[in-house]
């Protein structure tokens, strides 16, 4: 079958010829197995030092799966070599087109933990004719190489939050960088010792030191980490998660003023919370309409969801006087409102006044918080339950980083040699 100089070409495997080519069965898109040898052989080389040598001490064929050929599966078997190193004593030959121990070659691997970014790695499996274990092996190594050869970042701002997992384990910490919009680490529960272990083991003292501020909600035990860990970075309170509080609160209104007043104010009251815990500019049309009718019917939730919505103004200051005058005049509006729910809300404010203020200090992107927190979820929505946490993390840490953004990125990843020095 076609001329062995040919396929050698088409093969394209560096400092590899094709031997002979067979077909593995009769079908029409039966699988090739294509035998290989080496040529203008220098020695083989010892897997654990790299040195050349010529002393062959026995020799076992060994297959791998590499990428198709059209519609043909293709297998690469080899005769590798078993050297007696002058150094390392017995060792494999090493083989550049695949990872040690690895059953494909490295281009193949390349091309499945691509696909597995975007699509499941049963899918990815029978796209490329390996079993699912041998594609999630392939992918795992793909995104730990990719995660080895980056650069080690300092990063200025950190984020900490707890991620809903499922029923059984409850949740997950999650470290991020919040200047490039990445995720560092994850550990589970969302305990102290969850967030203390990611800032020590995560980061090393040259990157701690760097850290200018934390960017969480009111968590007590994340708190105490980050105030026992790094104790010159500066809280800075998530502004999400304080509006969160906000948002609650007036929830509370709701149902207080509703559900007590009758059943005739119930009826109208329900079905209400969504809309209500809408932020103004968000609503249109008709539902606005409805808003105001809500309103007409209780003045005190419409003060309540007023003040709520002047909680933004929070984090428009350059200094902690703006800050600490906006909250004084909120919390003086407040008074004889007879709105106990949001006065508890006051409470809260005051007494976290240090974080949110920080904003002043440390512009911290909350919107990067956000759009960090709809990936991480997409992607363990997508792993349905995976266990394996490592594989977890290393997922995260590709969807968050986006290493492609261009097609010349896709072809780093796909054509090896372009980039590597192999
Ligand atoms: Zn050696």
């Amino acid at each position: 079958m076609g001329s062995p100089r040919e396929c050698t070409r088409i093969l394209g495997l560096e400092g590899f010829r094709v031997d002979t080519i067979e077909w593995a069965g009769d079908e029409p898109r039966a699988a090739l197995r294509v035998r290989i040898e080496r040529r203008d052989i220098r020695g083989y080389e010892c897997s654990g030092c790299r040195r050349r040598t010529w002393r062959v001490r026995d020799r076992a064929e060994r297959t791998w799966a590499d990428v198709p050929w059209a519609e043909h599966h293709v297998t690469v078997i080899y005769q590798q070599r078993r050297v007696a190193c002058p150094t390392c004593g017995i060792r494999t030959e090493r083989v550049a087109f695949a990872d040690p121990k690895a059953r494909i070659t490295r281009r193949l691997r390349q091309v499945i933990g691509l696909d597995c970014q975007s699509m499941p790695t049963s899918h990815a499996a029978v796209r490329h004719g390996v079993s699912w274990s041998k594609a999630r092996r392939a992918e795992y190594a793909f995104l730990a190489e990719w995660d080895h050869t980056r650069p080690k970042r300092r990063p200025r701002h950190l984020g900490a939050d707890e991620i809903h997992r499922g029923k059984r384990q409850k949740f997950y910490t999650v470290l991020s960088d919040l200047v490039r919009g990445e995720v560092i680490g994850l550990a589970p529960e969302r305990t102290e010792e969850s967030l203390a272990g990611l800032l020590t083991t995560r980061l090393d003292a040259r990157q701690r030191a760097a850290v200018e501020a934390v960017c969480t909600d009111m968590h007590r035990p994340y708190l105490n980490a980050v105030a026992h860990v790094l104790p010159a970075a500066t809280v800075v309170l998530d502004k999400f998660h304080v509006l969160q509080h906000a948002g609650a609160a007036l929830d509370d209104v709701r149902r207080h003023e509703f559900f007590r007043a009758g059943p005739v104010m119930r009826r109208f009251g329900r079905g209400k919370r969504w809309l209500l815990l809408r932020r103004w500019k968000t609503v249109r049309g008709s539902k606005r309409q409805e808003l105001h009718a809500l309103f007409a019917a209780n003045r005190r939730l419409f003060k309540a969801y007023v003040l709520r919505e002047e909680l933004d103004h929070l984090w428009t200051y350059t200094t902690r006087d703006g800050v600490a005058n906006f909250l004084w005049g909120w919390l003086e509006a407040l008074r004889w409102q007879r709105l106990p729910e949001m006065e508890k809300l006051g409470d809260t404010l005051v007494k976290h006044f240090d974080g949110i203020a920080a904003f002043c200090d440390h512009a911290v992107r909350f919107g990067v918080v956000e759009s960090l927190n709809m990936t991480i979820k997409g992607v363990i929505r997508r792993g349905r339950g995976m266990k394996d946490e490592t594989m977890l993390l290393l997922k995260l840490k590709w969807a968050t980083a986006r290493p492609i953004r261009s097609s010349k990125d896709l072809a780093k990843f796909l054509y090896l040699d372009l980039h590597s020095n192999r």
